[in-house]
């Protein structure tokens, strides 16, 4: 986070740092991408404005301006540039909304509205990326999570039941309804025969419920084909043998990693490890909304993907990420989820 100091003197040092990260090459127009940008006076809270000249020509206006931020995240925040930089770097450190408040200074429901853009800006961009997929040796597994309808009274009472009762043990598989959503996982284990390869891969998805034709496309959109697919024996992943080379291991029988005579390791034992890396970081969050689990699932996912990578560069990547949308995203999601049942609205 050193890198930052810099940056963080004044509005003005922010709103550069922002917008050399946005726009590498040189500022282009938000609205139609031309370079014909020119330089206006600064806002009061620093940001640059500047004057498209093809834009103008257009509307038949002496200006058309716009700002560092237009057509952004960031676009309707009240907050400073460099407060938002600030929580950004608090942000990739892991902190909750009221750590995260109580460092930046700012009040607790204006950061975990941030945390909310900005893992909802994760979320749009980099986990529901249709390219990114895993191949070579991957690992598939699924887990609970308790997410309830934390600060959502209405929900409660639309679903006609009494409050989530917690640490009752529910049988048979839990689901979304029942408030223990599943995760499921995917993860490329690392090429430990390359010395510049990135650290082990994953995809999450939060799930409605554990059937086959819930994990089915969601598989194979993530997983290419003639990978080597690990998993334990539980039946959903039987389909998984037409176009992977599926293994598994029997938990059941206690097997938990075996050597098979091609050299191959079978285990899931890289998914365990982010499993348990996963609790760790939801933990923090100290009760988490089934609304915003999938948001959450995201910043882990994405950093977890980046952290071999220097802090400066994973926080640029995420910047990057962060500006290439507008966060319809999460307009979308806000607006939706007073109408529509809590298991739409993260789709
Ligand atoms: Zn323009």
């Amino acid at each position: 986070m050193k890198h930052l100091i810099p940056y963080l003197q004044d509005d003005q040092k922010a709103a550069d740092y922002l917008r050399q990260v946005r726009w590498p090459d040189g500022v282009t127009c938000p609205r139609c991408g031309s370079d014909a940008v020119t330089p206006r006076e600064r806002c009061d809270n620093g940001l640059q404005r500047f004057n498209c000249v093809p834009c103008a020509g257009r509307l038949g206006q002496q200006f058309a301006i716009c700002t560092d931020w237009t057509s952004s995240i960031f676009e309707e925040s009240k907050l400073r540039p460099l407060d938002w930089l600030l929580v950004m770097g608090l942000w990739q450190l892991q902190l909750n909304a009221t750590e995260i408040a109580a460092a930046a200074n700012i009040q607790e429901r204006t950061a975990q509205r941030c945390i909310n853009l900005l893992d909802g800006g994760i979320y749009e961009t980099y986990h529901l990326e249709p390219t990114r997929q895993l191949e070579h040796q991957v690992e598939a597994d699924e887990c609970y999570q308790s997410a309830g309808s934390k600060g959502l009274a209405r929900e409660v009472e639309r679903h006609e039941r009494a409050p989530r009762q917690r640490g009752i043990q529910l049988r048979g598989r839990a689901t979304a309804e029942t408030g223990r959503p599943p995760l499921l996982g995917l993860v490329q284990r690392r090429d430990k025969t390359d010395q510049d390869a990135p650290a082990a891969q994953v995809y999450l998805e939060v799930l409605e419920n554990v059937r086959t034709t819930t994990i089915k496309p969601i598989i194979a959109a993530k997983v290419k084909s003639g990978a080597q697919f690990f998993t334990d024996e539980y039946n959903i992943y039987r389909f998984t043998k037409a176009d992977y080379d599926h293994r598994t291991v029997n938990h059941g029988a206690g097997e938990y990693a075996r050597r098979d005579p091609d050299g191959t390791c079978v285990h899931c034992n890289t998914m365990e490890g982010i499993w348990a890396s996963l609790r760790n970081f939801l933990d923090r969050f100290k009760g988490i909304s089934q609304r915003f689990l999938h948001l959450r699932v995201a910043r882990y996912e994405f950093l977890h993907n980046y952290g071999h990578l220097p802090w400066r560069q994973t926080f640029e990547a995420a910047l990057r990420c962060i500006f290439s949308t507008t966060g319809d995203y999460w307009r979308r999601m806000t607006h939706q989820h007073r109408r529509m049942p809590l298991t739409l609205c993260y789709r």
